[in-house]
């Protein structure tokens, strides 16, 4: 029996469909992970901030949410959407504001073939693509400003007003070098698309110069969104890290996730760099209704991104033993249908927590 040892608090906010699936499959490994490395425990809290209560009740969060949410040391989201709600209402009162106003304005999204996995692209081996995108996660084109006028006129226009400011702009590109940095490659690439927009991806290009000024170690180089999702197919090996945009990256990391086995396995963390604030963890699927209520969800994205978390808040030997236990699972063959496999939620959750064990 281990001492209780360092208590990190998690608030989880499992949310809708297979959200709600995986965050249970997370905290289970979690509580395994501490059980046996030792030196740390988890505190859960789960909050039922969904989309089946706000059709009961008429909101996500309760108006102190924010407040309660920074009492933690970490926060971990499953998914949020359903059919019956607009996804801009779900994803307006739930995400967006904790992602704002918990200033985590980095979203990290990491991209690796693991072992056990395959990549669609033929040839394509571990090690062949080895992905990390860096999201501003702010604002951008998801600035929520805008609107709509006489929306049923002949001359209805509607606005969607995308807005980078200096300080949002210099802090991801910071964010990004460092990244970049901390990579054996040292590699950055800027996506932008500042041939057709002329004011704010023109100020990103800018800004991304006069950054990287100060990390003259790290290689750069200046890629239109278009032309990076036909790279990330043909020369996946030629890519290391990426500096996106909100909107940007949120449609290149589908493609790598998909480009690295599944939507299922790709993990997320919403940081606030400064750690004034506590970070959101999730994998970056959303809550699949086509697969909810069966049990089939692939968890390895919310186990990746749980060692993401485990990481964040200090304890690197329990993170690497996670990644260590999930790949040596679906190495083994133990997977899901989306991986090729058979195997379902439970069957998958219960070999990582045994792995778990005899790592230790
Ligand atoms: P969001 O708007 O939240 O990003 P989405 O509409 O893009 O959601 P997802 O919920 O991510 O869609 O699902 C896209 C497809 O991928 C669906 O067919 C879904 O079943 C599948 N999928 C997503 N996550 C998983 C998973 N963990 N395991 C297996 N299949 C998944
Ligand atoms: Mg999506």
């Amino acid at each position: 029996v281990h001492e209780i040892g360092k208590v990190h608090r998690i608030a989880c906010i499992p949310g809708d469909g297979i959200g709600v699936e995986i965050t249970e499959a997370a905290i289970q490994v979690l509580t395994k992970l501490s059980e046996v490395v030792g030196g740390f425990q988890f505190d859960f809290t789960t909050f039922d901030w969904s989309s089946k209560k706000y059709l009961e009740r008429g909101w996500y969060m309760p108006p102190d949410g924010i407040e309660q949410l920074k009492k933690f040391d970490a926060i971990y989201f499953g998914a949020v959407g359903w059919p019956d709600v607009p996804d801009h209402i779900s994803l307006w009162n739930l995400i967006l504001p904790i992602r704002k106003e918990l200033n985590q304005y980095v979203n990290r999204r990491p991209n690796r073939i693991l072992k056990g996995t395959k990549s669609p692209l033929e040839g394509c081996q571990i090690g062949d693509l080895d992905w990390m995108f860096i999201r501003e996660n702010s604002e951008g084109e998801y600035s929520g400003q805008g609107g709509i006028s006489n929306e049923s006129a002949p001359h209805a226009i509607a606005t969607e007003l995308t807005v980078y400011t200096r300080v949002g702009t210099e802090r991801i590109m910071r964010f990004a070098f460092e990244t970049a940095r901390s990579r054996p490659k040292k590699h950055l690439i800027l996506c932008t698309k500042s041939n057709a927009m002329r004011h704010g991806m023109v100020f990103w290009d800018k800004i991304f110069y006069e950054i990287a000024k100060e990390y003259p170690d790290v290689k750069t180089e200046k890629m239109l969104v278009d032309a990076i999702t036909v790279r990330m197919v043909l020369h996946p090996k030629s890519m290391d890290t990426v500096v996106a945009t909100n909107l940007h990256a949120d449609i290149l990391t589908d493609l790598a996730a998909a480009l690295s086995g599944s939507i299922g396995i790709a993990p997320s963390s919403n940081l606030d760099p400064t750690r004034a604030n506590p970070s959101m963890f999730e994998p970056i699927h959303g809550s699949a209704p086509d697969i909810a209520g069966k049990g089939i969800a692939n968890p390895v994205g919310a186990f990746w991104s749980a060692a993401e978390m485990v990481r964040w808040v200090g304890e690197e030997k329990g993170a690497d033993a996670l990644m260590k236990a999930v790949e040596n699972v679906i190495a083994r063959g133990v997977k899901t249908k989306d991986l090729g496999g058979s195997e379902n939620t439970k069957g998958v959750t219960e070999a990582v927590c045994k792995e778990i064990e005899t790592l230790f």
